[in-house]
């Protein structure tokens, strides 16, 4: 397995330093692993005044599975977008052609009382959302701000799918669906967007070649209010590049910490792209004191997606399971009675574990 790492900026290269300690113990005991380290975002502009180098994109290019940490820092908010960290993330996304965006949102029973509702509303809760990443209105032509025939200026945007879009983004949804609990959630506006209802017919006919899997179609209103209401209802949710985007943030709060957040990119070959949710936080970078629990069951999804291991990302996510168990916590999640853990004890203790 061949494995492109790019730690990147802020709190990026200290918690790929955890990750790669568990690929580490996971290649002592037999996984076959090779890493290779490359500068991305600010940490690539600084190298070679680029925030996506050709020599990282290549790397990322010709591994089966790219580890990244985060990019950005206000050192480079003032350089023109271009040369932007957040520009080198854009740009290996869309050269490694990932369209499909995974992004669980577990709880973990003992950080229940971080979220901010009722723990009986969350507790036990496991979606996986999956977006599209790379069609729909952020995308979409026409596009941009112009003068109408009244003199006033407007802005347009395109909501735009074709049907292979919809199609091989939904033959993720029905995968990943029948790798869990085989419960699937479409959601769209059928009511109102055409786009969208394209969309529908099209995961509904594909309903035929997963016949163990139920679906079931939600507005993304309604969806919004019942990821509030009763999110234990979903397993894993399926919709496009808007909706993905706001759902899945909405989704990831319910757990209560952005620091235990994984998620996964992947091409239509299951390569893929593999990142905790949270940006490089700047405001604790070079403490130590970061929690690197996301960056760590990033690489239990790159096991399990691009590897097919399902036994090794198991192994991972029961490491962290028992972690928190023994009542290990990073500042962000550490309450008290707790055991307070900085970044690398944290990353330790994950290994111990495994
Ligand atoms: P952020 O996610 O970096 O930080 C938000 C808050 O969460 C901060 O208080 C931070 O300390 C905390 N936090 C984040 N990850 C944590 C972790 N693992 N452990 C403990 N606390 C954690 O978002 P931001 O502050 O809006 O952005 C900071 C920089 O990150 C900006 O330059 C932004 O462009 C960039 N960013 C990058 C990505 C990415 O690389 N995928 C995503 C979002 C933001």
């Amino acid at each position: 397995m061949k494995i492109a790492v790019l730690p990147g900026d802020g709190i990026g290269p200290e918690i790929v330093a955890q990750a790669v300690k568990v690929l580490k113990a996971l290649a002592s005991d037999g996984l076959k692993v090779e890493l290779e380290e490359a500068p991305i975002g600010g940490a690539g502009y600084d190298a070679a005044g680029d925030p996506l180098p050709d020599a990282t994109m290549k790397l990322a290019q010709d591994a089966d599975a790219v580890l990244l940490g985060a990019v950005g820092g206000w050192q480079y908010d003032s350089l023109p977008r271009p040369m932007r960290p957040e520009q080198g993330l854009l740009r290996i996304r869309k050269g490694m052609n990932v369209f499909a965006n995974l992004r669980p949102a577990l709880l973990y029973p003992e950080l229940a009382s971080a979220s901010t509702l009722k723990p009986e509303v969350v507790s036990g809760l496991d979606i996986m959302i999956v977006r599209e990443l790379t069609g729909d209105i952020y995308f979409g032509q026409p596009r941009g701000i112009q003068v109408n025939d009244k003199g006033e200026r407007e802005g347009v945007n395109t909501m735009r799918y074709c049907e292979s879009e919809i199609r091989r983004i939904a033959k993720v949804g029905y995968e990943i669906a029948m790798k869990r609990g085989k419960k699937l959630c479409s959601v769209d506006k059928a009511n109102v967007l055409e786009t969208t209802e394209l969309w529908r017919e099209i995961v509904t006919g594909m309903n035929q070649d997963y016949p163990e899997v139920e679906l079931s179609h939600m507005y993304v209103d309604n969806a919004a209010m019942q990821l509030v209401r009763a999110p234990k209802q979903f397993d894993v949710m399926i919709t496009g590049n808007i909706f993905g985007d706001i759902l899945s943030d909405e989704a990831s709060m319910l757990t209560g910490s952005i620091g235990m957040l994984p998620s996964a990119s992947l091409d239509a070959n299951n390569k893929g792209l593999y990142e905790p949710s949270h940006g490089s936080a700047p405001d604790i970078a070079g403490k130590d004191i970061a929690n690197p629990l996301a960056t760590i069951l990033s690489v239990a999804m790159m096991l399990r997606y691009t590897f097919n291991s399902e036994e090794g990302a198991t192994r991972i996510e029961n490491a962290v399971k028992k972690v928190l168990a023994q009542g290990y916590r990073t500042a962000d999640i550490y309450t008290d009675g707790t055991r307070k853990a900085s970044c690398s004890e944290m990353g330790a203790a994950v290994v111990a574990a495994l």
